[in-house]
């Protein structure tokens, strides 16, 4: 089962595709993870990509894409994968399709009311990286996962929000005509709590 995420930031990708990891036991691979890992540890890529993301921008294409096929060559993406942010352009889309066998993509979707009260609202652990959102936290300041500190994304902030809003517009919404006419598209209306969301991804993917 090799999966596409597909949707605007803040749709609720990275929460349903780790629900998914954790079920089937396979790999959820997060582009925005991997880059803000490789910033993290201050490595020559993270260098490289941290002026893109903290102003919302995209990473060149070719940067992606040379971690993604690196990174589908590992052995526990054998049994299959989700790929959650990734790819965000046509040019990466078409270069996945030479290296990598795409069964579904799930394209979510929600109102951009929604969109921007998850987006502000969320918060990271600057440890592991684990998210929450502010309504779910009831006040707690630190990660239940690794007891890290809970921050708010300098790109989760509302001029950077609405410039990454814009950025998917352009660059990655064509992605949807991209893979409705290859046939693999799923679309699904993600504006339910999170238990119901995942429950109608399950039963899209055929996975109940
Ligand atoms: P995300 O965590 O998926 O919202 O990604 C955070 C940031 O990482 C994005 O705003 C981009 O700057 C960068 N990024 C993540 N995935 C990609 C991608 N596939 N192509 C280009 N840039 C990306």
């Amino acid at each position: 089962m090799n999966l596409i995420f597909l949707g605007p930031p803040g749709v609720g990708k990275g929460t349903h595709a780790k629900l998914l990891s954790e079920r089937f036991g396979i790999p959820q691979i997060s582009t925005g993870d991997m880059l803000r890992a490789n910033i993290k540890q201050g490595t020559q890529l993270g260098l490289a990509a941290k002026a893109y993301t903290n102003k919302g921008e995209l990473v060149p294409d070719q940067v992606v894409i040379d971690m993604v096929r690196e990174r589908l060559r590992q052995p526990d993406c054998e049994k299959g994968y989700i790929l959650d942010g990734f790819p965000r352009t046509v040019p990466q889309a078409e270069a996945l399709a030479a290296f990598a066998r795409i069964d579904a993509v799930v394209d979510l979707e929600a109102g951009e009311d929604i969109i921007l009260g998850n987006l502000g609202g969320r918060r990271v652990c600057r440890d592991c990286g684990a998210t929450y959102h502010i309504r779910r936290l009831d006040g707690a300041t630190t990660c239940a996962a690794c007891g890290g500190e809970l921050i708010h994304r300098a790109d989760d902030q509302p001029d950077t929000i609405r410039h990454r809003l814009e950025v998917y517009h352009r660059q990655t919404e064509p992605l949807i005509t991209y893979y409705r006419e290859t046939g693999l598209l799923i679309n699904v209306l993600a504006e339910g709590d999170i238990e119901h969301d995942f429950a109608l991804i399950l039963k899209v993917l055929d996975l109940e």
